[in-house]
């Protein structure tokens, strides 16, 4: 079985990758607080707005934002959650398979540390 971040949707490669274990399933090392306790959907949905943005060329905060939230509103940690951060647009399928096609490019370009 593939693990993945119920949280952000990261690949856990390594065990090291794994920094919590959860009810619902794995937590990486970027989505847990320094208590090791999962961080607040605001917290996340930012650090996906940034990672995006950081990580893509030619994706605005719109986008972005739009991006992290269908993004996050597919995994189980957030599930029937009732979160502000979750609440509006969403990427549509087009705009969310582009940017993470041009997400694997950078990664497999080398250009993106994960
Ligand atoms: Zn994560």
């Amino acid at each position: 079985m593939e693990n993945y971040c119920i949280s952000c949707g990261m690949h856990l490669q390594n065990e090291e990758d794994i920094a919590a274990k959860h009810e619902k399933g794995f937590l990486c090392k970027f989505c847990v607080n320094e208590e090791g306790n999962p961080k607040s959907c605001q917290e996340v949905f930012e650090g996906g707005v940034h990672f995006f943005m950081n990580s893509v060329s030619d994706i605005d905060r719109d986008l972005a934002e739009r991006i992290t939230r269908k993004n996050m509103k597919s995994l189980p940690l957030w599930q029937g959650v009732d979160e502000d951060c979750l609440k509006g647009e969403t990427a549509t399928e087009e705009e969310f398979k582009s940017a993470l096609d041009k997400l694997n490019q950078e990664i497999e370009a080398g250009n993106i540390e994960m």
